[in-house]
């Protein structure tokens, strides 16, 4: 029977492995996979990993010298993978291209609708009996500007919640949708007219640090940012300039650039070295979550089933419908990840 090492496990990830059927065994590994730990992965036929694993060259090398031919991220996002080094070491490299772009596009939401109407600032007093409103103003979602930027499957569903809410919806994408109903423009009239941005592209070497200090600057005062694509999008420290001089009046954030070290772990007892993050969570007007915009218990079972499938049809010799190649890789694969 083939055999799979599965890194970076979680119980809430295994639960869903665990009861589905499946042709092969895995092997559970709570490591992140990263160089150092990649030749756990020795006598397996094929690697599953996740976000914030390490997929550099180096970790490439270790896997395919042991064996592994195969390597199933079960996620949609592929930017942590050096797709140069998986090409010239035959390493297929399979994803979930869509598990459920509900469960991103509902926290998006949430995170805007907490952000402005201060529930958990209202939350934590409450609890102490203290029911003042002092401080806790938000403004109508109605009528207001939402930008997005990038128009997928993720941004598509957002748009439509914002629609709901009453909201106007202007949209930047280079490959716009056809006949949508809402409006595409550029980037700056986006900075210049939304009360809130929200992303939804993937992270490619282009465009690292979409929101910088430039694009805060062009934004209008009081703004609210909500990212749940990914970290390196926006420039942590020329959004903290932004919140500190209040041109942004919010941030939700549920990725950071610097998460790799950090998310899906409690490091409640350590002392958090990054200075930026550490500033950026003591603001009352910043709502971070631990990249959990996709938990939900359907896309946890969307996510096991899709990366059972393509591991099964690897093993035997099906057509692969969800290979990231490294020749189309262009607009979302890093090459330059060591
Ligand atoms: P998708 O591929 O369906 O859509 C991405 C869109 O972004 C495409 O329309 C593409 O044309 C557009 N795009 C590409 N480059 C762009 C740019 N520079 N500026 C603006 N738009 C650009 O992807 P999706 O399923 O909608 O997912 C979007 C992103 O959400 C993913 O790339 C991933 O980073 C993130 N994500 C986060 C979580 C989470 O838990 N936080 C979960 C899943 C996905």
């Amino acid at each position: 029977m083939k055999k799979v090492a599965f890194f970076d496990t979680k119980q809430y990830d295994r639960e869903w492995f665990d009861k589905l059927d499946k042709s092969f065994e895995i092997k559970y590994f709570e490591e992140k996979l990263n160089p150092e730990n990649a030749d756990l992965a020795a006598g397996c036929d094929g690697a599953v990993a996740f976000v914030n694993d390490t997929i550099n060259s180096r970790t490439i090398k270790i896997l395919t010298e042991n064996g592994v031919n195969v390597l199933a991220m079960r996620c949609a996002g592929y930017n942590n993978i050096n797709f140069r080094a998986a090409h010239e070491n035959n390493l297929k490299v399979l994803r979930v291209p869509v598990y459920s772009p509900y469960a991103v596009a509902e926290h998006t939401m949430a995170l805007l609708l907490a952000l402005n109407r201060k529930i958990h600032k209202a939350y934590n007093r409450t609890r102490d009996f203290n029911f003042s409103l002092n401080g806790l103003t938000g403004f109508d979602l109605h009528g207001k500007t939402m930008g997005v930027i990038g128009t997928g499957k993720i941004g598509q569903i957002f748009i439509k919640i914002c629609q709901g809410f009453g909201m106007k919806v202007i949209a930047y994408d280079p490959y716009p949708i056809e006949n949508p109903d809402f409006e595409y423009t550029e980037l700056d009239t986006i900075y210049r007219e939304s009360n809130a941005i929200s992303l939804h592209c993937p992270l490619t070497r282009q465009n690292h640090h979409l929101l910088d200090s430039d694009a805060f600057m062009k934004m209008r005062s009081g703004v609210f940012i909500i990212n749940t694509s990914r970290g390196g999008l926006i420039d942590s420290e020329a959004l903290l300039d932004a919140l500190k001089s209040h041109k942004v009046a919010g941030a939700g954030l549920d990725v950071y650039e610097e998460e790799t070290e950090l998310f899906f772990e409690d490091r409640s007892d350590t002392i958090v070295g990054d200075d930026i993050l550490a500033r950026l969570v003591s603001l009352p007007n910043v709502i971070l979550t631990s990249h959990q915009a996709f938990l939900t218990e359907e896309a946890l079972k969307n996510i096991a089933e899709i990366t059972i499938a393509n591991l099964e049809d690897y093993f035997a010799g099906r057509p692969l419908k969800n290979e990231v190649c490294y020749d189309c890789s262009d607009g979302g694969a890093t090459t330059n990840c060591n």
